[in-house]
């Protein structure tokens, strides 16, 4: 059976994390800096030597790239990097995929409300991590997902890989680094407004549908008889997709990632399209 609208409209509520209010109400923990009206957004860059600005390592960042192993942050510290010509112009292009917000860009000590960092590794690391985002505070009952909380959300940019030709799979619309800066924004800013790969919400009800789970039993009743590979199929060119099955074309906006949008602006639910 081919993927239903309320199957849709569930998954997309599955893929956005929540908060809850002091009066009770539950909303998308990204609501509030997504309707900034103005979003003040900090351009980090290392000094040449890899050091990022004083003041730039705070108790907050220190959460942001503490991964539990290092690993992240072996990558991150000492490596500051420098972006490339025209980044502002990505910035702004990728923040109006989100949001109609004005943007301006400050300094690190003038109150960002989201810090872009550059950091640069040699390319001939065993894993390449092109970049991380943090979320923001939640109570979404979805572990896959730490929330760095903090009043300042993150973005970190590997430059290291621009313009590395072997790496032009691993990039979100192919060709190199470079043209892919873009798209790449696109999908960490959405981690910043709370939004999870909805291609890991369909493989985690795939797998609590296989093992016979309880888990995401909301949505399993939703999507009972979804062929499962339809499911992904919504998903695969998401914005927020993490992989996708036509590399060399530049997304544009999916039905999932403007229906995502809706609900994080409104904080009204989707619901089901009447047929
Ligand atoms: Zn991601």
């Amino acid at each position: 059976m081919a993927i239903t609208e309320q199957c849709k409209a569930a998954m997309i509520k599955q893929g956005v994390l929540t908060v809850e209010l002091e009066d009770g109400s539950v909303v998308p923990a990204g609501m509030a800096l997504m309707n900034k009206d103005v979003l003040r957004i900090a351009l980090v860059e290392g000094d040449g030597e890899g050091a990022y600005p004083v003041g730039f390592y705070t108790d907050d960042f220190g959460r942001f790239i503490d991964d539990d192993n290092d690993y992240f942050q072996s990558l991150v510290l000492g490596n500051g990097g420098e972006f490339p010509d025209g980044m502002e112009d990505s910035v702004r292009r990728a923040i109006v995929f989100w949001t109609d917000s004005d943007v301006e860009f400050v300094s690190i000590d003038d109150d960002p409300d989201i810090n872009v960092f550059a950091f640069e590794t040699d390319g001939n690391l065993p894993v390449i991590s092109l970049g991380r985002a943090s979320f923001p505070d939640n109570n979404s009952d979805n572990d896959r997902y730490a929330s760095y909380g903090g009043d300042v959300a993150y973005v970190g940019i590997n430059v290291g890989l621009i313009g590395l030709p072997g790496y032009s799979d691993v990039v979100l619309n192919g060709g190199s680094f470079n043209d892919a800066i873009e798209d790449f924004l696109k999908h960490e800013f959405g981690h910043n407004f709370g939004v999870i790969h909805p291609r890991d919400a369909g493989e985690d009800l795939r797998a609590n549908m296989d093992a016979g789970k309880e888990a995401n039993k909301d949505i399993q009743s939703v999507c009972t008889g979804v062929d499962i590979d339809d499911l992904q199929a919504y998903f695969i060119n998401a914005t927020m997709s993490v992989d996708s099955s036509a590399p060399n074309e530049v997304r544009r906006m999916s039905e999932y990632d403007s229906r995502a949008i809706d609900y994080l602006k409104t904080g009204v639910p989707p619901n089901a399209v009447k047929p």
